[in-house]
């Protein structure tokens, strides 16, 4: 057979890279074959370099809100890359951002930074900072970005490829990690009971979507909230992925907003980026002002605040409307129907479970039963995965190439889109339905 552009590519990559990519899970290792290196993006669809056509659900893990190449951010990154790249000094774009999202969310002051795994790393700095204790919690199943104290039993790329421990990691710095099972009140409060004056900080995804989509249980988050506060520590919500995706104002747009609290850090990455590298850090103003140069807690970066990537992350939330996000659960709901329906047809159990738009399907769970942990999540038949995905990237559908993943959808998503996805849903589904597990 003719080797295809994305295998000669694949091969090169292989040649000057680990693994041949830049980032674990685009290696397909969790489905199997060559990972498609795309060229271009329009709206909801991917072109890959052989000319092959996808509906896209990964929307670059997660920050394509707007869907490829919107026209209004394109327009606004040239003129903001025309007027220079990067100055590394203060401007316009990066305080209009920090405007926006201090709008948007319950965070009095923002600190920009380039990815989500620089704004989980410095929270966590300044937590500790804040409070002079070591100690972390965290939840199993919820991935921060690739931050030593966080890899401990992590979902994400650390789950699908099976890594067992954290090499590289020193051991105590791991030893000021405590991990626990989400959803899991007594496990919180038996952990404040033993260790409540060690701890600086508890971090969570405000709705983690790392190890599939396990929504917080009601209430969880308010919980983690009072405790942290009844025990002098830090309660950080990691919104990188739900952060202007989930609702206008993430997750905490649907839980905190409602419920009435507010984390005392929130992390931010993905959409508010626009598809560059952007990301944020932000909280109440009397720990943000520890930053230097305000206070001592240090913390920097050469690109941080970046002209171009600011603006384009400005240009996607001002075009983030109530509306796109009602178009987002629209197609969202109609998606999770029919997937629903072409695996009950083919014989699959399987949960779906979301949070906004956001959603993930957990294969062989027999229906009502619910997945709440990363025990559970573990437990699922990940095995029916594969050949569901291959059948649907066969039918050009461009779905996480592992099963604990979030699907994402974007405001491009239409009609045209969503036929593409269920004329190639049966087939995929009766390959599931006839996977075994190897
Ligand atoms: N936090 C969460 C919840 C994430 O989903 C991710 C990435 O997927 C990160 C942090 C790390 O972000 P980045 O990959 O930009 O470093």
């Amino acid at each position: 057979m003719e080797t295809t552009r994305s295998e000669a590519l694949f091969a090169r990559a292989q040649a000057v890279s680990p693994g041949g990519v830049n980032s674990p899970v685009r290696a397909f290792r969790a489905v199997g074959g060559t990972p498609r290196f795309m060229r271009s993006g329009c709206g909801a669809w991917l072109s890959d370099a052989d000319g092959n056509e996808y509906v896209d659900l990964v929307g670059s893990w997660g920050p394509m809100l707007l869907g490829h190449a919107h026209p209004e951010v394109l327009a606004a990154v040239g003129e903001a890359a025309a007027r220079g790249t990067s100055f590394g000094t203060p401007s316009e774009p990066e305080v209009a951002l920090a405007e926006e999202i201090v709008a948007r969310t319950p965070v009095e002051r923002v600190r920009l930074v380039s990815s989500g795994t620089e704004a989980t790393m410095s929270a966590i700095r300044l937590a500790r900072g804040a409070t002079g204790r070591d100690t972390i919690v965290k939840f199993a199943g919820c991935y921060h970005g690739h931050v030593d104290p966080l890899l401990a039993e992590a979902g994400s790329g650390v789950v699908t490829l099976g890594i067992p421990g954290t090499p590289g990691v020193p051991g105590h710095v791991a030893a000021d990690t405590v991990v626990l099972p989400y959803n899991d009140r007594d496990a919180v409060t038996a952990a404040f009971a033993e260790l409540g004056e060690r701890i600086a900080c508890v971090i969570t995804e405000a709705a983690p979507g790392n190890m599939g989509l396990v929504p917080p249980e009601p209430g969880f988050n308010a919980f983690l909230a009072a405790t942290c506060r009844r025990h002098g520590a830090l309660f950080i919500s990691d919104e990188v992925m739900t952060g202007f995706r989930a609702s206008r104002s993430g997750q905490w747009g649907l839980d905190g907003a409602v419920e009435g609290w507010a984390p005392d850090l929130m992390t931010f990455g993905k959409v508010m980026g626009g598809g560059f590298p952007a990301a944020a850090f932000g909280g109440r103003a009397d720990l943000m002002d520890l930053l230097a140069p305000s206070g001592p807690v240090y913390q920097a970066g050469t690109l941080a605040g970046n002209p171009v990537a600011t603006t384009a992350g400005l240009a996607t939330l001002r075009l983030a409307t109530p509306q796109v996000y009602d178009h987002l659960l629209d197609v969202s709901g109609r998606l999770q129907e029919a997937v629903g329906e072409a695996l009950a047809v083919a014989g699959v159990p399987h949960v779906i479970q979301s949070t906004g738009s956001m959603f993930s399907v957990f294969w062989g769970i027999e229906e009502g039963a619910g997945v709440r942990d990363f025990t559970q999540a573990q437990a699922q038949e990940a095995w029916r995965y594969g050949p569901f995905f291959h059948a649907m990237l066969d039918a050009g559908v461009y779905l996480p190439p592992s099963a604990f993943e979030a699907w994402f959808v974007s405001a491009a998503h239409d009609d045209e889109a969503l036929s593409r996805i269920t004329s190639a849903l049966p087939a995929a589904a009766s390959a599931a339905a006839a996977a075994t597990p190897h």
